[in-house]
């Protein structure tokens, strides 16, 4: 459907999961789940454009079973 890239989420809390952005050299917080999201990017970058889809982290992949 878009051409936004897929991030590998990780944990951050119990509400929160973050991604490394490599355009912003910092994490990124969101709600948890998967699925497309805004970028959270701080100035244009190549995620700003087209959102990206957070990929589950494997614990709660595995978990969702
Ligand atoms: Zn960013």
């Amino acid at each position: 459907m878009t051409d936004a890239p897929e991030l590998q989420a990780e944990r951050s809390s119990a509400l929160q999961w973050r991604v490394w952005c490599r355009y912003c050299r910092a994490f990124h917080y969101h709600g948890i789940g998967a699925g497309h999201r805004a970028a959270h990017c701080a100035t244009t970058t190549p995620y700003t454009a087209t959102g990206y889809t957070l990929i589950a982290p494997k614990a709660d992949q595995e978990r969702s079973l």
